[in-house]
């Protein structure tokens, strides 16, 4: 059991990582990686020189002059300033803030200095700068648009996506929980209501490119009561519920996910039980998490009020430093909409 999590764990890490390590700073490391980067349609030249840290792609810092900024490097204090007519970022070296504006903002990876090249989180500077970003976790490319356009071809995956005949007219309802003046889990200054709709975004977005129809019982950062969101699924008569949460936990230590569900004694085809067994399994395997299994709770509002196949998922404790700081990053995001995608045509079939 041990070796086979140690082997998984080491294939997780080569799929996202490449196999060579170069450098360690601080609790996470930087490794080097082959992904490819397009900027508008015009390929980046690797040349060995990317690293990623916690699932963040790093970049030379000149590739901001492709982004239509300047930047200037002060050797003596780290300092990396990067400037386009509206935007002023200032960060350093070996340190996550970065100074957007009058604004404070932790980056998902720290700025560092490889081979003579000053490298910097792409996706991150990118955002900060305006532009819109992609990523294909199969072809393991990058997409950065300044016009807000992704080429439709990008994703392979949408194409698959398509082919998903069971998607075709089902009705999904997404629940990002918490949001507004409930800011559900909070760690280290991240809120839990950011995350569940950050996943939500992404999943949303997957689903309507496999032809489903989605509606999302929040889109902002806005309070939205426990019965309404029922109401909202029941009322458009939804195929599925999927509600989607961060943990917490007074044990700094627990880590993994688990998924929530309403018992019913109704046997149906489907149902939240059998619905939760397969969300639980894909999060498990996709993300390479500790698993806590399916979990039934009579009281839980959305699930229990909601009248087609419902679950709660919850994709990993905020609580747990080193959890979290996967948690944060779009690449994780983006892998935990890829399973509740994947369970969700497979709960349709
Ligand atoms: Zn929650």
């Amino acid at each position: 059991m041990v070796l086979k999590k140690l082997f998984t764990s080491f294939v997780f890490l080569i799929l996202f990582f490449g196999v060579l390590k170069v450098s360690a700073q601080d609790k996470s490391e930087y490794y080097s990686c082959n992904t490819s980067l397009w900027i508008d349609n015009q390929q980046i030249e690797n040349d060995s020189t990317f690293l990623t840290q916690n699932y963040s792609l790093l970049v030379p810092l000149h590739t901001v002059k492709i982004l239509g900024a300047t930047y200037e490097w002060d050797p003596e204090i780290w300092r990396i300033r990067i400037r386009t007519e509206s935007r002023n970022l200032t960060m350093y070296i070996a340190n996550n803030n970065c100074a957007n504006q009058t604004k404070i903002e932790k980056m998902p990876a720290k700025p560092t200095i490889h081979n003579g090249t000053i490298l910097i989180p792409i996706r991150y500077v990118a955002e900060a700068l305006g532009a819109k970003v992609a990523w294909n976790g199969k072809t393991d490319s990058v997409f950065v648009s300044t016009t807000g356009d992704i080429p439709e071809d990008f994703y392979g995956s949408t194409k698959e996506a398509e082919t998903v005949e069971v998607l075709r007219n089902r009705i999904i309802v997404l629940d990002p929980g918490h949001g507004g003046s409930d800011p559900g889990a909070v760690a280290w200054n991240v809120k839990e209501k950011d995350l569940n709709l950050q996943v939500a975004k992404i999943l949303k977005e997957m689903l309507q490119n496999g032809g489903a129809t989605v509606y999302m019982t929040r889109t902002e950062d806005r309070y939205i009561g426990l019965y309404t969101r029922a109401d909202i699924a029941n009322n458009l008569n939804a195929d599925l519920f999927v509600s989607i949460h961060h943990n917490a936990s007074s044990n700094s230590g627990a880590r993994g996910v688990m998924t929530l569900y309403y018992p019913s004694s109704k046997n149906t085809k489907m149902n939240g039980q059998k619905f939760a067994k397969i969300v639980q399994k894909n999060l498990v395997n996709d993300l390479n998490a500790r698993d806590w299994g399916i979990i039934p709770r009579p009281n839980l509002v959305v699930t229990r009020e909601t009248r087609m196949p419902a679950v709660l998922a919850e994709l990993g404790f905020m609580t747990n430093k080193s959890e979290l700081e996967r948690l944060v990053t779009y690449e994780f995001q983006y892998q935990a909409a890829k399973s509740l995608f994947k369970s969700i045509t497979e709960a349709l079939r």
